[in-house]
């Protein structure tokens, strides 16, 4: 959603505005139906109830069977209880883990915890377009290897992966291999179908698609074993215990059941922004884009190659206009997306990320493409 007053916020991929609505329900379920979903009285009824429907909500947008869903706390949790849950599972079948290296830190930290375990991870970096190919993903699978992890849609760069190709590549070389996919950048944006899609594990999260922060959930195709990471409750089958946050859990429901329902028009939206940004930055000198251009329209990186990427986030603030350097969670480190895509250091050293939302105008982005301009010109003068 567009931030309040003269700011512009285009980092939608750090995190989005809560839907009103979702936050009207997260206080309406905080102040009245607070009840504890395991509790025996009507109180706790109606909580389990509203659990149960937002679960239903999110098999809904993911077409499939709402067993198939856990709640957790984010996709950092997601993806750690996916990839450390699934491999240790999976231990007596083999020791090798295959992940994409331009996956988020919460994947590939999770998969370098595993080696303290004793398991080899292998990487596989993306091409010039920041994707995998099917074949690559072939190639990387034997008969030991126990899971495989491939997003959909890069956080950094948006590109997005042929996860149908890249899965059906994998399990024909191995069938019994998990595959875990993190749709945190793509849930909600584009069509999913998992009744189709061969994974068998995939996580998103609610502030990311207009529900708060701190909630998210995990796909998990049934017949599918993970070993939970926490101890100490039967909720949610024991995989995930610890009493469920009703209020945030209603609120992801009802924001991926509008995803669902809106998905189209939000996305044309989005492509319609994505257009005129690109056209205009395009015409700055320099400039230079570093997304795939078959990428998602929600996420453009661009590069002013030799102008630091904080000093040009920092002239766009003091112009009310929000933008991201790289990943949100990385906070000045190097990107290894960009890095592993073979760009140059100083073009890494100068990438923005720029994400939209439906609530953004053309003119917001025609904004921000000519404060850029102007931040090129100013700044460039200034270290001359
Ligand atoms: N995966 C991707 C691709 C992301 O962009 C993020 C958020 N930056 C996460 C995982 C982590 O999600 P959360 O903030 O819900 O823990």
């Amino acid at each position: 959603m567009a931030a309040e007053g003269n700011t512009i916020y285009l980092d939608n991929a750090a995190t989005t505005r809560c839907d009103p609505e979702a936050a009207q329900l997260v206080m309406q379920m905080l102040t009245r139906e607070y009840g504890n979903p395991s509790s025996l009285h009507a109180m706790g009824f109606r909580a389990e109830q509203q659990v149960e429907r937002a679960r239903a909500q999110v098999a809904g947008l993911l077409k499939s069977d709402p067993k198939e869903i856990l709640f957790t706390s984010g996709a950092t949790e997601s993806n750690n209880l996916a990839v450390i849950g699934g491999a240790r599972a999976m231990r007596r079948r083999g020791s090798r883990i295959a992940v994409f290296a331009a996956e988020h830190a919460s994947v590939l930290e999770a998969a370098r915890h595993l080696e303290a375990e004793g398991f080899e991870v292998c990487l596989l970096p993306p091409g010039p377009d920041g994707r995998l190919s099917p074949a690559q993903a072939a190639e990387a699978v034997d008969e030991k290897t126990v899971l495989f992890c491939c997003m959909l849609v890069n956080n950094e760069t948006g590109a997005v992966n042929d996860i149908a190709a890249i899965a059906a590549a994998v399990k024909a070389k191995n069938p019994r291999t998990l595959f875990h996919c993190d749709a945190v950048q793509g849930a909600g944006k584009l069509p999913l179908s998992l009744k189709k899609l061969p994974v068998d594990t995939l996580s998103l999260s609610g502030h990311k698609l207009y529900a708060p922060k701190g909630v998210g959930a995990l796909f998990i195709r049934s017949r599918v074993r993970l070993l939970p990471l926490l101890y100490g409750g039967a909720q949610q089958g024991g995989l995930r215990p610890g009493t469920e946050n009703t209020a945030h859990i209603a609120a992801l429901g009802l924001a991926c059941e509008r995803a669902g329902m809106k998905m189209q028009e939000r996305f044309e939206k989005a492509q319609q922004l994505c257009r005129i940004f690109r056209e205009k930055i395009l015409q700055v000198e320099g400039a230079c884009i570093n997304s795939p251009t078959d990428a998602s329209p929600y996420i453009v990186n661009v590069s002013i190659p030799g102008l630091r990427s904080e000093t040009l986030l920092h002239f766009l603030e003091s112009r009310g206009i929000f933008v991201s350097s790289g990943s949100a969670c990385k906070k000045g480190a190097r990107s290894h997306v960009l890095s592993a895509m073979g760009l140059s250091p100083e073009r890494v050293d100068s990438a923005l990320r720029i994400s939209f939302c439906p609530d953004n105008m053309p003119q917001d982005v025609e904004k921000a493409a000519a404060c850029i301009a102007e931040g090129a010109a100013t700044l460039a003068r200034a270290r001359r």
